[in-house]
């Protein structure tokens, strides 16, 4: 078994500082990790030899490698990343807008990015539609292995330090289950002199684990929370998410209006729509209901389905109407584009596809 070292990207500048000395040494460590995306100490040019022979023996710097990667027409970059260990997970490049180049060759904007990370490995949820579930929980990711997806494909992608980039916790995992290492790697991304990803860039999306909502709002991070509701009565949700037992549909509206959201801003709702199981006008109606006095915003999701689910993607159509009714109700409310359909888009299926093969 492969023996796991922390890593330099599991650490606050500040924390760094307090291990290592002089603190001049980390600002430059830093600013190789952050600025330059260094992988290892032999990046480090004006880092003394002494010193990285040194801190190798403790540390190393990007804990991640790429072991595949899948390309969408789209735009849509697909990861699967291994850790020191030899475990496996997804990260996801996904392009939000293309660039905008006016009539006389100018850059009006540049196409925007967003990364979707992993916080573990497998899932202890359990939901019924989800293929990362299907391989059970192997473990929390370290703060340094979240802060490390953003670094590598940033790097893998040529994108400078000082271009915007937004992060959002939607890949494997469940980020409040892991709610300690993830608010670290919040901390560690929103530092100036790192990656500089303000909280408003960054996206926590949880299938509700009520307490943990409070919990994260009491951190006062100022990033923002997307729900994955999916469904509007609790025996639907709980079959879809066995943990709605504990934490049912009430519970998660209540801590939602508890949270501290910046008033420009909005609470997304996910809701993976399923073909005769939640994509009913029905369900729209109540769903209105129960975002009554929360400035939501919701997000409809085709369910992306794959060999061995009984679940079946919705048509087009039952979606739009869905939307409209939402919309003429005074909702916010998009469909989510399928990004990267061709190649398996939903979190848990790139790790699924390679790892069947080998
Ligand atoms: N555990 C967290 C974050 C990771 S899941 C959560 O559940 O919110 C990220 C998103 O992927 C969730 O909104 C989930 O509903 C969605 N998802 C999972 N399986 C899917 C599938 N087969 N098709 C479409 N979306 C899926
Ligand atoms: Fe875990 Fe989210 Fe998948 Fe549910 S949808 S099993 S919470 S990763």
């Amino acid at each position: 078994m492969n023996t796991m070292k922390p890593s330099l990207m599991d650490y606050t500048q500040k924390e760094l500082m307090e291990m290592i000395k002089p603190s001049f040494r980390v600002k430059q460590i830093f600013n190789w990790m952050y600025h330059h995306y260094a992988e290892n100490f032999d990046e480090m040019k004006n880092i003394p030899k002494s010193m990285k022979e040194e801190l190798s023996e403790k540390f190393v710097v990007n804990p991640l490698s790429i072991v595949n990667k899948e390309e969408s027409s789209d735009g849509t970059i697909k990861y699967l990343l291994a850790m020191q260990d030899g475990k496996t997970m997804e990260a996801v490049w996904l392009k939000m807008k293309d660039a905008e180049i006016d009539c006389e060759g100018e850059t009006v904007h540049e196409a925007r990015y967003t990364i979707c990370v992993s916080t573990q490995v497998g899932c202890k949820v359990g939901c019924s539609f989800c293929l990362t579930a299907k391989g059970g929980f192997t473990r929390d990711l370290t703060a340094g292995e979240i802060v490390a997806q953003v670094v590598t494909l940033k790097r893998d992608n040529e994108h400078k330090r000082n271009r915007k980039i937004n992060i959002v916790y939607m890949g494997m995992g469940e980020p409040l289950d892991n709610l300690n290492n993830v608010a670290q790697a919040i901390k560690i991304f929103k530092e100036d002199e790192g990656l500089c990803i303000g909280g408003k860039r960054q996206t926590v999306s949880t299938s509700g684990l009520s307490t943990k909502i409070d919990k994260l709002g009491e951190m006062d991070l100022g990033v923002h929370i997307a729900i994955s509701l999916h469904a509007v009565d609790d025996e639907l949700r709980t079959e879809l998410i066995p943990m709605n037992k504990a934490h049912n549909i009430n519970s998660i509206i209540e801590a939602v209006k508890r949270f501290p959201i910046d008033t420009r801003k909005r609470v997304m709702f996910e809701y993976l729509v399923i073909k005769d199981k939640n994509d009913d006008l029905g369900s729209a109606k109540k769903l209105v209901k129960l975002l009554h006095g929360i400035k939501a915003k919701v997000n409809l999701i085709f369910f992306n389905p794959y060999e061995g689910t009984e679940y079946k993607r919705p048509t087009r159509a039952d979606m739009v109407a869905f939307q409209e009714y939402l919309i003429n109700h005074g909702l916010l409310c998009t469909i989510r584009d399928s990004k990267g359909i061709d190649i398996s888009a939903a979190c848990g299926q790139l790790k699924e596809k390679v790892e069947g093969e080998i």
